[in-house]
């Protein structure tokens, strides 16, 4: 069995790594903040005392990190993971990242004899933990194969996207759609609220209709937006700023228009201005809320929810 490294164990790092550690694998571990790196080492796994550090021991180093800027320090930086990594092995970003980045990367990696994949993760802190998860994957269709069976250890939605960057293109796609139909259902529900639905009723209609199949109508908007509370964050908002960021930016290297992206991302650098940037993503419907000037608020039970989306798909 391969020795693991992971490099950054924080909301989805320490549920993908758990997952990796249950499943027998060797670890050794490293995160800027020592306390995210104490469940593994009670469990085993070494302590590295730098990302060079942790691949000179692994044969798989993985690293979940914010964003583009801490993934090129570790990865290339000062006592990075390409200082560190024998030939043969390979290096794994699962952050969400600049496609260009990884790109970029690569080569770097490819002239020591390392391998590279992107390999972007979906599902949440609590999909990490469950082991509910897709993983889109991006670099050389071999490496993929190789390592397949290690990827299952954290994700049920393995899938092979193309050449490197290929897994982090579909992932900012994924984010930058769901920015975009959040948006709408916030404006649709204080419509409907505004204009005399109550707020639960309007949600059960939704749901009742075609809509009713799209996950996003349940998660984020029954656990925090109906409640009115976003914290603690499952995703923080300073995170999807930065997808919807990477997303436009993408679009404009490729000159593809996208309206409903900008919009999104003006209405999330809105919300960061109100100190929001470590609340939930979802608080860009607070914003909503108050231009609207309504509400919306409903307490259901999270479990039904989701149970009603398995049972009745088609009604
Ligand atoms: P997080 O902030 O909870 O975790 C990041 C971890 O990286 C922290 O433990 C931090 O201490 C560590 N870190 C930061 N800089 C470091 C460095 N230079 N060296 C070593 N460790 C460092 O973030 P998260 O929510 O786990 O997200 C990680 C990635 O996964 C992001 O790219 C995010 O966009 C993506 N993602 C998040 C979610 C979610 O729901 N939270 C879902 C899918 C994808």
């Amino acid at each position: 069995m391969e020795t693991v490294g992971f490099i950054g164990l924080g909301n989805m790092g320490g549920g993908m790594a758990g997952n990796i550690q249950k499943a027998g694998y060797q670890m050794v571990v490293h995160d800027i903040n020592e306390g995210a790196t104490r469940p593994f080492l009670e469990g085993g796994a070494h302590l590295a005392s730098s990302p060079a550090d942790v691949a000179s021991q692994c044969d798989v180093t993985f690293t979940s990190l914010p964003g583009p800027r801490e993934v090129e320090a570790v990865a290339v930086g000062l006592e990075g993971v390409l200082q560190g990594a024998k030939p043969g092995s390979v290096y794994i970003d699962l952050s969400t990242s600049r496609p260009t980045l990884i790109r970029e990367l690569e080569p770097k990696f490819r002239e020591k004899g390392v391998h590279v994949l992107d390999a972007p993760v979906s599902g949440g802190k609590s999909g990490a933990q469950s082991r509910n998860l897709a993983v889109m994957v991006g670099g050389d269709r071999e490496v993929f194969e190789r390592v397949k069976p290690l990827l299952d250890a954290f994700g049920d939605k393995v899938f092979y996207a193309g050449e490197i960057g290929a897994g982090s293109v579909a992932k900012l796609v994924h984010n930058m759609i769901g920015h975009g139909v959040r948006q709408a259902i916030a404006e649709g529900m204080t419509l409907g609220v505004k204009a005399g639905v109550d707020t639960e009723a309007l949600w059960q209609c939704i749901r009742r209709g075609s809509l009713g199949r799209m996950n996003v109508l349940h998660e984020g908007f029954v656990r925090t937006v109906f409640k009115g509370e976003y914290e603690p964050a499952g995703f923080a908002l300073s995170l999807a700023r930065k997808d919807i960021g990477l997303a436009t930016e993408l679009a404009k290297e490729f000159d593809v228009p996208m309206p409903i992206a900008n919009l999104s991302e003006q209405l999330a650098i809105q919300a960061m201005n109100r100190g929001w940037a470590n609340h939930d993503s979802t608080v860009v419907v607070r914003l909503q809320e108050e231009m609207a000037d309504v509400e919306i608020r409903a307490d259901i039970d999270v479990t039904k929810a989701a149970k009603f989306i398995t049972t009745h798909p088609d009604e």
